[in-house]
This record gives C-alpha cells, structure tokens and sequence, in this order.
C-alpha cells in the first residue's frame, strides 16, 4: 500500500477529540498523580518502529492507551504542585485551532492572523499588568526565554551606553557587565544568565530577608562596590513563599546607577489585577522597571507552553532578537512581526490562546481568578495551621502556601509523598532555610474551596501516617 494522506482528514483528529473530552471530565475525579512510571510507560510505547503506515485514528488509539496512566493531572481542580494552572475552555479551544490552522508566526507578512493576535494579546497584558504602552512583548515558551529574551535587550543597552556593540562584538573584550540578583531568585535567572555569555559565577548574589525578599540596602552596598555597565534581576512571587522583592527600592537604586532593572514575574506580577489593595502594594512601582519576564501558562490557565517577555526599551529589544534575511519578507510600518521580539525563528501561534484567555476572561474575570486563588490559599493556611504538628512556614500574601509537619524534615518528606501517591491531591516539596518543607501553590481557575478542604483532608491523613511510621 501506498502511504500518503488519510482520504478522511478529520477522522484522527475527531477520534483525538473523543479522548480529550474524555480526559478532561474524568479529570476531578481521577488519580492525580500517574500511576505508571517512565519505565512501564515507555515500554508501553516502544514497540518497533513500524516498517510502514498505521492508521491515524489507530495511532491516535494507541497513543492514548498507551499514556494514559503516565499522565499528571495538572489541569486537576486539586493540583497544587509546582506552579501550574490549569487550561480556560477558551485558551484549550484557541490552541485546538492554532493547532489545526498551522500557522508559523514569525512574520505578519506570512500569518497577518497569528501576528495581529499576538499584537493585541500583548497590549492587553500590558494594559493589565499597569506596564508602558510602549514597551514591546514577545511571546515565548516561558519565562525562561522570557527572561533570555529580556536580558538580552539589557545587554544591548547597558554594553552600547558604553560604546561596545554586542550583537556585532560578541562579549570577548567587552566592559565587564555587573549583575545582581537576590538570593532567594529563581533558578532560571542563573540558565538565562548562562546562555547570554554572563556565566554564574560573575553573578553578584544579593542578600535576601528570611522571606525571600532581595535587601535594598545590600543592594545599595554592592551597587556602590564598582562602576560600570550594570543589570538587576528582581523578583515579583518567590517559587515557594510568594515573595516580592521591594521595588520601588530596587527601581531608585538601579535609576541611581545607570542599571537596568529586570523582573522576573512569572506568577506574581497579575497580583496587579488584583481588586486587594493590598495585594497590588506587592506590585506597586513595578512600571518603574526597565524590562518584566512572567508566564502564561502558569497563573493565567494557558495550556503549555507561553511565556511573556515585556521590554520598555523597545529599540534595545528588536536590536537584542531582529533577524533579517532577503527572502523574508518584513511587515510593513506599524504591523507586528513576531520574530523580532523572541529568540526564535518560526514559532507556533501562541497569542491566539492568549488572546482567547483574556478575551474570555476581560478584566473582572481575571481579578476575579486571582483573587479567588488567593483567597482558597488563605484558606488552606487556616485550616493546615489548625492541624495537630502542621505549621505554616510563610505569611500568605498570595497564592503560595509553605508547609512543614512536626518540624521534621523526614516526616514532611513523607507526608508530601504520601499526599502524591494516594491521588487526590497534587502538592510537591522543597528545601527552605535550610528545612524541608510542603509547597502548595493555588492556581487552577477551577479550584474551589470543596477541593481546598479535600486536599486538607488528604494532607492531615497523611500526616498522621507519615507520624506513626517514622515512630514506628
Ligand atoms: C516558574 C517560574 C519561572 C520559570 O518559568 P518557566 O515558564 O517554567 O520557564 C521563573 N521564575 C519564577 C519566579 C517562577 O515561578
């Protein structure tokens, strides 16, 4: 048989969206955690390779059976691992089409769609988050190549006050650039660092408070330490407190040395949506930064994978990503060409999610989500404080929760793994000062205070018996 196109395009795809349906109700009332292993699932799925054509609808079958157990719940009203939301009806709709439609959205000469929507969604972001009107947005895969993405332009800007063209010159034989960043930063800060040519090690961390927050006035000490090109990475929400460093602070001090102040803002930055005044305080003079990295898929329940690179500079930002080639073809004055803005060349169309997202949600819907994860994280504050042995470690000022049982370092562990296992909910450990300790992270736009209360539950009977076996 000759391979070629299936004669009926739309079977496989329609076969898909029987499974996903599937997955998606079963998805509040499944086990959370996988119940297979990389290894069962990979053997699962390593049949030989097929010597010639399989039926797509087949495939598609085969595809979902053999996953099915390996798959984690994330989009589950109860997972509250990492910091992972879950998928709006509008934002799994748009990448559904996006998918389908099939558009490279690096030019709007090539996707006047894909680039439109991009342009759009990212003046909505903008908008919402209180940030210039002028800065630019790229849209990448996350905030790791947001921040890739806006560390670059701020490389741009700091090397050429000095005279040095990087993107022509490279780094060898550049002023050296001074960086600062907290201690309690995120661990893609140092992979950004690394992948523009900064290295770790020239990386000048600055002490942070026992909540996670960056010390200005150790900031102050090592800015005045030296001299020259200069960049501060703050930080809006701590991974595991929700921390924000002070930044009206850090803007003055970053103004006062000629540094470019960027801020990584994965989740914390939509506390700017928020209708708590003082949840927006947390975000209070953040416009003053020069450049602002945060997710998508995270807080505001986009599926994998969006990030959001927003830069004020938005001539350092298209000198920083801008490629030119003669058989591409530019947009003309005033439209968006994606490519400019990000790392990469051709791209999937993420902005059509994004728009969906926003659109769906407007303003309201969106303080409204935050808001409620913040109030069901309060909630599980309360009621986790109110357990025999269970104490909350941080004061929750947003959606992150920080746990420890027994002031124990094994039964926490223990517990944490025991909450996994058993399915119901989804929470994940980390080391913090120096203890290990339970993170819970509320950001699923379907989580409601029922869930909240199960997931307690699930967790104070775990800590019972990660008690008795560690006594045991
Ligand atoms: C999640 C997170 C990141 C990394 O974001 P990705 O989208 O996974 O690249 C960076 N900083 C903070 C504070 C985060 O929470």
């Amino acid at each position: 048989m000759a391979a070629g196109p299936p004669r009926d395009a739309g079977a496989a795809a329609t076969r898909a969206f029987e499974h996903i349906t599937d997955y998606l109700t079963g998805l509040s009332t499944r086990p959370i955690a996988p119940t297979a292993g990389y290894g069962k699932i990979r053997a699962q799925l390593d049949v030989p390779l097929p010597a010639g054509p399989t039926d797509p609808v087949e495939v598609v079958d085969a595809l979902a059976a053999g996953t099915a157990d390996g798959l984690t719940g994330t989009g589950s009203p109860r997972f509250f691992g990492y910091v992972i939301g879950g998928i709006l009806p509008a934002a799994l709709a748009a990448d559904l089409m996006a998918v389908a439609w099939d558009q490279n959205a690096g030019l709007a000469s090539l996707s006047p769609a894909a680039a439109a929507a991009e342009s759009v969604a990212g003046a909505w972001v903008r908008e919402l988050l209180g940030l210039p009107a002028s800065a630019s947005v790229g849209i990448t895969t996350g905030t790791q190549m947001a921040h890739v993405t806006a560390l670059a332009a701020a490389r741009h800007r700091v090397l050429a006050r000095y005279g040095w063209d990087v993107e022509a010159d490279g780094l060898h034989g550049a002023p050296p650039v001074r960086v600062f960043a907290g201690a309690a930063r995120h661990t893609t800060v140092d992979a950004a660092l690394r992948l523009l040519g900064f290295g770790t090690r020239r990386l000048a961390v600055v002490e942070a408070d026992e909540t996670g927050r960056m010390r200005p006035d150790a900031l102050r000490a090592a800015l005045a330490g030296g001299h020259g090109p200069a960049i501060v990475i703050a930080q809006a929400g701590e991974i595991n407190t929700g921390a924000f460093d002070p930044m009206p602070e850090i803007c003055a001090l970053g103004r006062e040395h000629g540094a470019w102040v960027h801020v990584d803002g994965a989740f914390g930055l939509w506390a700017a949506v928020s209708a708590s005044p003082r949840r927006r305080a947390l975000v209070a003079g953040i416009d003053q930064a020069d450049s602002w990295a945060t997710d998508g898929h995270k807080w505001l329940n986009l599926a994998y994978d969006c990030g959001i690179a927003i830069v004020a500079d938005s001539d350092a930002h298209r000198a920083a990503m801008s490629t030119r080639a003669d058989y591409v073809v530019h947009g003309g004055e005033g439209e968006h060409d994606p490519l400019e803005w990000t790392p990469e060349f051709s791209r999937r169309a993420r902005g059509f999610a994004l728009y969906a997202a926003l659109r769906s949600l407007g303003r309201a819907g969106l303080t409204d989500l935050v808001d409620r994860c913040c109030g069901h994280a309060r909630h599980f504050a309360a009621a986790l404080a109110g357990l025999d042995g269970v104490a909350v470690l941080n004061e929750v000022e947003l959606n992150q929760v920080l746990v420890r049982v027994d002031d124990d370092d094994a039964i926490t562990g223990a517990t944490t793994d025991l909450v996994v296992t058993g399915g119901v909910a989804f929470v994940s450990g980390t080391v913090w000062r120096g203890a290990v300790a339970m993170r819970v992270s509320v950001c699923n736009w379907m989580t409601t205070e029922a869930d909240v209360d199960q997931a307690v539950a699930a967790i104070a009977t775990a800590a019972i018996t990660a008690r008795a076996r560690a006594r045991a």
